[in-house]
């Protein structure tokens, strides 16, 4: 393992496009053309490849790329006890795009036992070396408990979860079990994606109802309060990072919004080590917000994005830098994409090469700047 922890001066959110094999592998699985194991023949031989061509690329983290999901969130939730994959009848509302349709439901007490991703990331782990660092993506707690009230899926779970504080518990209380799986298996830097915290920053959303600030209010305490829970007695050496997300799904997004309205509460209150932040453009607003960032946090600044192929002006985004730099010391501040590149299996519009592409210029910035 690498010396040092993430984030890294240059630095990924995790995700990766699908290369061509592997979608027509699922396409083939999901028909029933081939065997599970087939599928995961070929998963690993595509998820090796892209591990080479992330150190080929110069970069201190690993990831499977999240090849083996089809979301980013959903299939670790399927993967709880108790928890069941449903299809809705629509997907989310993106601006422009409504997504594939899956959710998920409660059939049980939640429980984190055996959970499937601690062995893809073991598949990662052999492939740590002396200059990386393999990462776990995991959809935040907070992620989860929102999912299970999306629009009617609350009355599914009141059902089973009448009392709201022993849901609360027993989220967290898997979470804690699957941290604690990956950090037996060797993991030493997990990565919370949240698309909640986007949500919050969205005025538009917040606006049109009554009672919006107190709600918003008591709706965060209560997500920071679940994601905190998950995290109670983590291991002082296991690196644990939240990408605040306002939604990608094949280069559309779902929130908009600076990081004001939460600011104090995410970047005080979240006991993690650093964030992800979407900068990419106007809808992620200033960089005033991280006014709240405490000296002992990092800030990874996703100021390139990767929702289109079209290469930033290098002098722009270090001047960007140092703007942000006025709020958080330049020490403390890294550099990313905003976001993965296929959060969902359909991906970003842009080809592998361009792909690649964005993370030499992410790489050749940052170089420059420390
Ligand atoms: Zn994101």
């Amino acid at each position: 393992m690498y010396k040092e922890n993430a984030p890294f001066k240059y630095d990924f959110v995790g995700s990766f496009l699908r290369p061509s094999n592997l979608k027509r592998a699922r396409a083939d699985y999901a028909e029933g053309n081939i065997t599970f194991e087939d599928l995961t023949r070929i998963e690993n031989e595509e998820i090796t490849k892209l591990i080479a061509k992330q150190k080929e690329a110069g970069y201190h983290v690993i990831t499977d790329g999240e090849f083996r999901r089809s979301y980013w969130h959903l299939d670790f939730m399927w993967g709880f006890n108790g928890i069941e994959h449903i299809e809705l009848d629509h997907g989310y509302f993106f601006h422009g795009e409504e997504t594939t349709h899956g959710s998920i439901a409660i059939s049980g007490n939640i429980d984190g036992k055996n959970h499937p991703f601690v062995e893809h990331f073991k598949f990662v782990k052999q492939f740590e070396d002396e200059n990386t660092v393999a990462r776990q993506t995991i959809p935040a707690p907070a992620q989860l408990y929102a999912e299970l009230f999306r629009e009617k899926n609350g009355e599914n779970t009141v059902k089973y979860y009448p009392d709201d504080e022993k849901l609360i518990q027993d989220i967290a209380a898997a979470y804690r079990t699957v941290i604690a799986d990956l950090y037996e298996a060797g993991c030493s830097n997990i990565q919370f994606d949240d698309c909640t915290w986007g949500l919050f920053c969205d005025k538009k959303y917040w606006n049109g109802r009554q009672n919006a600030e107190t709600e918003l209010k008591e709706t965060a305490e209560k997500y920071l309060r679940l994601n905190n829970l998950a995290l109670e007695n983590r291991p002082a050496d296991l690196v644990i990072t939240t990408h605040v997300c306002r939604g990608n799904y094949h280069s559309t997004w779902a929130s908009s919004g600076g990081y004001e309205p939460i600011a104090e509460i995410l970047f005080g209150g979240e006991n993690v080590d650093g964030f992800y932040l979407e900068f990419d453009d106007e809808r992620s607003g200033s960089f005033e917000p991280l006014r709240f960032v405490p000296n002992n946090k990092k800030v990874v600044l996703g100021l390139l994005t990767s929702k289109s192929p079209v290469l930033e002006d290098e002098r722009t985004i270090i001047e960007r830098i140092h703007e942000a730099a006025q709020f958080v010391p330049l020490d403390n501040l890294y550099l990313s994409p905003q976001c993965g590149f296929a959060s969902c299996e359909i991906g970003n519009k842009l080809t592998d090469e361009e792909q690649w592409k964005k993370l030499a210029l992410v790489k050749q910035i940052s170089e420059k700047v420390w």
